[in-house]
């Protein structure tokens, strides 16, 4: 049998020794024609292999090179050197696959986070990708754990979809008409019934509608999935493509869902802290020497650790939305003109304005609720004001926006006149009205972004080195 190896992680959490082993993985190091540090991804700590003189010809010695794949037996014996409890001793080497130092893009230096963009199917061999997607991993686990843990179905909710209720511009498009005498209608449109589905088609931008309608029969469902958006925004915090978590409950209000969202993020920050804890100290790290980069106010006053557990002992802020406009109303901020965009009860929250609510006045996440109905979209439920809805937004240090959702619009008279005001095609979307005529109950749901909330726990800035290949405006690589 080939695979009967040692992962480099448990070799090293074990104090034993003695015995023989047989790990494998690639060359970061090869010092001194002696000392190979080993490592096969289980975790940033590598394994010191002693390569005893005489043991391997001249010949092989020379094609232990970074990058390399080796297979190693030996045994494994207490260590002299720092940092490590064991390392093993080679009795036998094989070079798996050899690796050509000249030509091989990782250099045991430190790279800059955008030349490991480019060489994104290398960067997972790097420390840092190393930790992230070790984190990723975790989070993604984590989330289904929670759902499961409090009986919610995972509903697969579908990929490709022909609702266009969520804002028409920023769908791609799903076809099989050819670009070159495409089928038209008198009218010069596309003639739709000879597409492949018979109708236009389009790339899901969020499940919720689908999920809604498993609530009505589960209860409680969730979906975890991909979404895209067409959004031409180039910015560290949206991708065409990305993950998202969308539970949806029946027998919800807007502050039970509050309550519940707040628990869920708590509860994937304390999975990561109990699971990654390495990893995290170790982005802790890299986070405060490229903070030293930066000049001291622009500096956070909290390392990724010490903001990981203040979230965790700390309950969000609850607000209005007009409670937030009077606060930045009367900010400093706001009376200096800093705002780059104004600022008067019925605007949409712009980035600047969020990042101000949570970094500079809160210190802490917020949850803003009550927004203006003519900003969120048809399904939000109307408030007695008539004016606002039980939307809520989760907004997150360093993030902005983390979390996006509402208590739905039960009511059916509301929404067809909802509908109606927006425009929304009501024929199509009888199925969906079909659950509001046949036993509608008060019902809730949010989205989480989940590369968002994988940057909120690594500490990265930029989205896309949180996913293991981004897809961005003019950017759909590997
Ligand atoms: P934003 O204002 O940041 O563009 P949104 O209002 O469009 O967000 P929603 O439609 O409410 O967001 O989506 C729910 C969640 O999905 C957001 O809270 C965010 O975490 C995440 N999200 C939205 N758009 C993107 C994107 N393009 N890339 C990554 N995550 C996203
Ligand atoms: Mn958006």
């Amino acid at each position: 049998m080939f695979n009967k190896r040692v992962k480099v992680k448990d070799l090293l959490s074990s104090a034993e020794t003695g015995h023989e082993v047989t790990v494998m993985g690639w060359v970061r190091t090869f010092r001194n024609n002696q000392f190979i540090a080993l490592n096969d991804g289980s975790t940033n700590n590598n394994l010191q292999v002693v390569v005893e003189l005489g043991l391997l010809n001249e010949a092989t010695l020379k094609r232990i090179t970074t990058g390399a794949s080796l297979k190693v037996t030996g045994q494994v014996v207490p260590s002299l050197g720092k940092g490590q409890k064991v390392e093993v001793k080679a009795t036998a080497l094989e070079i798996l696959g050899d690796s050509d130092a000249d030509k091989y893009p990782l250099q045991p230096k430190k790279h800059s986070l955008e030349f490991l963009r480019e060489i994104a199917h290398l960067r997972f061999r790097t420390n840092t990708f190393g930790s992230v997607f070790r984190i990723r991993h975790s989070l993604a686990f984590a989330v289904h754990k929670f759902f499961n843990d409090k009986g919610f179905v995972y509903l697969h909710t579908p990929i490709i979809t022909s609702s266009d209720a969520e804002g028409a511009g920023e769908m791609f498009r799903v076809t099989t008409l050819p670009f070159e005498d495409t089928p038209r209608n008198e009218d010069g449109t596309v003639n739709f019934k000879e597409d492949f589905f018979g109708k236009s088609a389009n790339l899901t931008v969020s499940g919720q509608l689908e999920g809604e309608l498993g609530a009505m029969a589960f209860s409680e469902i969730y979906t975890f999935g991909p979404t895209f958006r067409a959004e031409n925004s180039n910015t560290t915090r949206h991708l065409a493509e990305f993950w998202m978590i969308e539970p949806e409950m029946a027998f919800y209000d807007i502050e039970d869902n509050m309550n519940l969202a707040e628990e869920f993020i708590r509860y994937l920050i304390q999975y990561a802290l109990d699971n990654n804890r390495e990893d995290i100290e170790f982005l802790d790290q890299r986070l405060t020497e490229e903070e030293k980069q930066k000049p001291q106010n622009e500096r956070s006053e909290l390392g990724l650790l010490q903001k990981l557990e203040f979230v965790l002992n700390n309950n969000f802020e609850r607000i209005t939305y007009t409670q937030a406009i009077d606060i930045l109303l009367e900010s400093p901020h706001y009376k200096k003109k800093k705002f780059k965009y104004d600022v008067k009860w019925g605007i949409d929250l712009q980035s600047e304005h969020e990042r101000y609510l949570v970094e500079k006045h809160f210190k802490k996440p917020v949850i803003v609720t009550g927004y203006p109905k003519d900003i969120k979209s048809f399904y939000m439920r109307l408030n007695e004001d008539g004016k606002t809805v039980a939307a809520m937004d989760i907004l997150a240090p360093g993030i902005g926006e983390i979390v996006g959702g509402s208590q739905r619009e039960e009511r059916l008279e509301n929404l067809e006149k909802r509908m109606a005001e927006m425009h929304i095609p009501v024929e199509e979307m009888s199925y969906y009205l079909d659950t509001r005529r046949f036993g509608t109950v008060p019902h809730a749901g949010f989205g989480l972004g989940f590369e968002r909330m994988v940057q909120f726990v690594t500490g990265m800035t930029n989205i896309r080195d949180v996913i293991p290949f981004a897809r961005t405006p003019k950017n759909c690589e590997f």
